[in-house]
């Protein structure tokens, strides 16, 4: 399933390239440049160059503390001092207690019961105060939101805030400087923080290069949002990409435009294709990846996928907080198939 974004261009950007850049002068330290691995099976399967970005290699394991980092590095020290509070699928909550435990700040992660165990324990072990609050993440953000004005608290949010945004843009940089060849670029998109800002700095740097988006199947709000033309609501469905569940806050100021304007071209992955990605990765890449950070990969494992790509292909690996025995069942379901 596919649908064709907006204009390849874009000409007011609410971040732009100098924050990107100033981003990865703050964040160094805190997040690391991670490696951008040729991947020789997808290579050799699509006659083309493959490269996988592995943000697994990321102290939090997903490439949310590059956005966090920047967030919090950007307070102003009065105000980054009382501490911050989120909403999150697992990731950025993660990332965000990971920051404000290295600078020494309370972090208040607010989170849904959808959000798995290994991802609520890696939180809690890292000192923040984890509140489980609500079904899904409108009741968790709804109550982050109340939660930081009542204590006066920024709240910070997963991807629709300029720096979160600049931050994730670090990895256009590096992409870039790793293979100036790219012409191709595959990534996840859930609430759109990660593709703004990559597709601010790609394109930016080099206005060709082809962006590919992709989101599960089930309740893929930024998809769906695109399709309408305008945001809408979306049912929250449990899904293998756990990471990329949750819908987008009508009140949404700068991911949903941007996306519509940057993606050139969205893909869908059903629950099948993201357990194969999964298997797949963990054979014939020797990676451990969750569902949601080996959706990418998953796009370059559809035959139909094919004729979008170019000749130089980097798919972002985006996470690997995955609970190992679920992996594994899934690559002895999936393994002998993709
Ligand atoms: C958050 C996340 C995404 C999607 O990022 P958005 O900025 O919300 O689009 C993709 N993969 C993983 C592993 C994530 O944690």
């Amino acid at each position: 399933v596919e649908v064709q974004g907006g204009p390849r261009t874009f000409e007011i950007s609410p971040v732009t390239l100098e924050e990107i850049r100033e981003a990865r002068e703050r964040i160094r330290g805190l997040a690391c440049e991670t490696p951008l691995k040729p991947s020789f099976h997808l290579s050799e399967r699509l006659g083309r160059r493959v490269f996988l970005k592995l943000e697994t290699a990321q102290p939090t394991g997903a490439f949310k503390i590059r956005g966090a980092a920047n967030a919090v590095l950007s307070l102003p020290p009065e105000k980054r001092a009382l501490g911050v509070v989120t909403m999150s699928s697992g990731n950025h909550g993660r990332a965000l207690a990971y920051v404000a435990q290295k600078v020494g700040i309370p972090a208040v992660i607010c989170l849904s019961e959808q959000v798995p165990p290994v991802k609520v324990e890696a939180i809690r072990s890292l000192g923040a105060e984890v509140l489980v609050c609500g079904p899904d993440q409108e009741t968790a953000t709804e109550y982050a939101l109340s939660l930081a004005e009542e204590r006066g608290q920024v709240y910070v949010s997963p991807f629709d805030d300029r720096s979160v945004i600049a931050g994730q843009g670090t990895i256009a940089l590096e992409i870039l400087e790793q293979c100036p060849e790219v012409d191709t670029l595959v990534v996840q998109v859930s609430g759109g923080g990660l593709m703004s800002g990559i597709g601010i700095g790609v394109r930016s740097l080099q206005p060709e290069v082809k962006l590919l988006g992709v989101s599960q199947e089930s309740g893929a709000a930024m998809y769906q949002s695109m399709a309408a033309g305008t945001i809408v609501e979306v049912e929250e469905l449990p899904s293998l990409a756990d990471a990329l569940q949750g819908g987008i806050p009508p009140d949404n100021r700068y991911t949903f435009d941007l996306c519509r304007t940057l993606i050139d071209r969205m893909f869908l992955l059903d629950e099948d294709q993201l357990g194969q990605a999964m298997a797949h990765a963990f054979l014939h890449e020797r990676l451990v990846l969750e569902g949601g950070g080996a959706a990418a990969l998953g796009v370059l494992l559809q035959p139909e996928s094919v004729k979008h790509l170019g000749q130089t292909v980097v798919a972002i690996c985006t996470g690997d907080n995955v609970d190992p025995v679920q992996l594994l069942k899934l690559v002895d379901r999936y393994g002998g198939l993709g």
